[in-house]
């Protein structure tokens, strides 16, 4: 089997994302949506695991139900620094 190095972290906080955009009042443009990325990676640890592929979807369920909270107030704050601050590239006719 394949071995493959990932931060699931990042996975994790594209999920939670996903589900939580519809109910946080920001810019939702790609722009914004990869800044806040980035923001809440930033606050999140890396969480590195070499592992094949079918092995990290149980891994990655378990991470994302022990993060949740966390991560959770880490998105809103995301949100809330991407509209205070947003990014010159971005394009608000994009979103909705
Ligand atoms: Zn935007």
């Amino acid at each position: 089997m394949e071995k493959i190095l990932k931060n699931m972290m990042e996975t994790i906080v594209e999920q939670r994302m996903q589900d939580m955009l519809p109910s946080l009042d920001c810019c939702k443009c790609e722009q914004c949506q990869m800044d806040m990325r980035a923001i809440v990676l930033n606050k999140m640890p890396a969480k590195y695991v070499v592992s094949t592929k079918g092995e990290l979807i149980s891994r990655v369920d378990s991470l994302y139900r022990q993060n949740a909270t966390d991560l959770t107030a880490a998105i809103v704050q995301a949100a809330e620094i991407v509209s205070q601050n947003p990014n010159p590239h971005h394009e608000p006719d994009s979103q909705k």
